[in-house]
């Protein structure tokens, strides 16, 4: 926690992420199990009670922390929330990724119905962007909604879709067609359970969460759904990525820091040789490493936040965090792997969760190549000016 005297904080933001630390530790630490939508709807309940998931809305009056999402705030509680346990960051993430459009752009109806639930842990959210065909190249998606009277008609399918079949409402991006490729997306609230939303397919992955396919066949949702005007689907979305790719960051550096703290305890309680594996110089070279990966990453992480809180647009500085941060975090676990010896593969281990949960980080919300697209492109529209 040394990393909270950085002048990145404040004291609310300190306070913040010590009283999160101390409840994690007491409730939600390693938490799994087989049965994960049961899981994650308890730790979306737990999160909720405990008044965490205020964080993820925007909106004093609509039970958020402040008015707009606190990008250092959201940071802290995913790397906190990490540390202690995947699935309670997911739950987490998702409530904020989810509802994010909502924040943003959302009727004060949509926003009234939606976020007090939301932030209470009373409403699941997910976001339904991706589709088979459109995944890192999303403006090419196809699911379509047609304008007809007073209704958009949804037909099409998602996938990818994580909280898909515990949601109790999807922000669904797509096709109404006012022009080709991103101009032509708008953005919907879909309530779970309306006729034509089907859970197509659930989806197994290496560290099992609710995820799953979205099938809409001939599915009518009222225009008073829709999330801002026609077309400006594709902005609320990006929008919204732009918001907690960060954090993205801060999920990977909580995984990165619980890596570090597992393999120091094993470094200096193995014996070996007739010594401790923390008395070998390579595996001091080894923790070196760890450690310096895993503040170059906060560095990066808590600069964009700071930096988007004071109003800054950050797309190459997030971009630069989540790089880092789910690339550095990676090598930091297999690291800690590596120190564990045949207890680091063991399933359940900590260690070995860690292994599995890492992975899909650098691939969401923007996978590594694409970050680093991003990060080119301003560099040489820089150069170019
Ligand atoms: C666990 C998990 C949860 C997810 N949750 C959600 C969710 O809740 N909602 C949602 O909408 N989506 C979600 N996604 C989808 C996710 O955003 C996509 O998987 C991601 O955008 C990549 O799309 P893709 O899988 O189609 O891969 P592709 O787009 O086919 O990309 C494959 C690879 O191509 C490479 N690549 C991409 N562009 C370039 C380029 N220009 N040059 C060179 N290489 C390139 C990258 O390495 C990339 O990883 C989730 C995915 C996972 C794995």
């Amino acid at each position: 926690m040394e990393h909270l005297r950085w002048p990145f904080f404040e004291d609310r933001h300190r306070a913040f992420a010590a009283a999160l630390d101390a409840w994690a530790a007491a409730h939600v630490r390693d938490a799994h199990g087989r049965d994960v939508d049961a899981l994650c709807r308890r730790l979306v309940r737990q999160l909720g009670d405990a008044g965490w998931l205020r964080a993820t809305v925007a909106g004093t009056a609509y039970g958020g922390l402040a008015d707009v999402i606190d990008t250092r705030m959201l940071c802290l509680a995913r790397e906190t929330l990490a540390r202690h346990a995947g699935l309670a960051d997911f739950a987490f993430a998702m409530q904020g990724l989810g509802s994010g459009a909502v924040s943003l752009a959302g009727s004060p109806d949509q926003k009234t119905r939606w976020l007090p639930r939301v932030a209470r842990g009373e409403a699941i959210a997910a976001f339904a962007l991706s589709e088979p065909d459109a995944g890192s190249d999303v403006a090419a998606l196809q699911c379509a909604a047609r304008i007809d009277g007073g209704h958009a008609v949804l037909d099409g399918e998602k996938t990818w879709i994580s909280n898909g079949g515990i949601a109790d409402f999807y922000v669904v991006f797509a096709r109404s067609g006012e022009a080709a490729g991103s101009r032509g997306i708008s953005a919907f609230i879909v309530e779970a359970g309306t006729p034509g939303l089907e859970i197509a397919g659930r989806i197994d992955v290496i560290a099992p969460h609710p995820l799953a396919r979205l099938r809409f066949t001939n599915c009518r949702v009222s225009l008073a759904n829709r999330i801002g005007a026609g077309a400006e689907g594709f902005k609320i979305a990006m929008r919204t990525l732009d918001v907690f790719r960060t954090s993205v960051a801060a999920a990977a550096l909580g995984f990165a820091r619980r890596a570090l703290e597992e393999g120091l305890q094993r470094a200096t309680t193995r014996k070996m040789f007739g010594q401790t594996l923390a008395d070998f110089q390579l595996t001091q070279a080894k923790l070196a490493q760890m450690a310096t990966t895993i503040d170059s990453a906060a560095l990066l992480t808590y600069r964009a936040a700071w930096q988007r809180d004071q109003g800054d647009t950050v797309t190459a500085q997030a971009a630069m965090a989540k790089l880092a941060a789910t690339e550095g975090a990676q090598q930091v676990i297999d690291a800690a792997v590596q120190l564990w010896g045949g207890l680091g593969v063991v399933s359940g281990h900590p260690v070995e969760r860690l292994y599995r949960e890492i992975r899909s980080l650098r691939i969401y919300e923007g996978a590594t190549e694409v970050q680093q697209l991003i990060i080119g492109r301003e560099l040489l529209k820089g150069a170019k000016s």
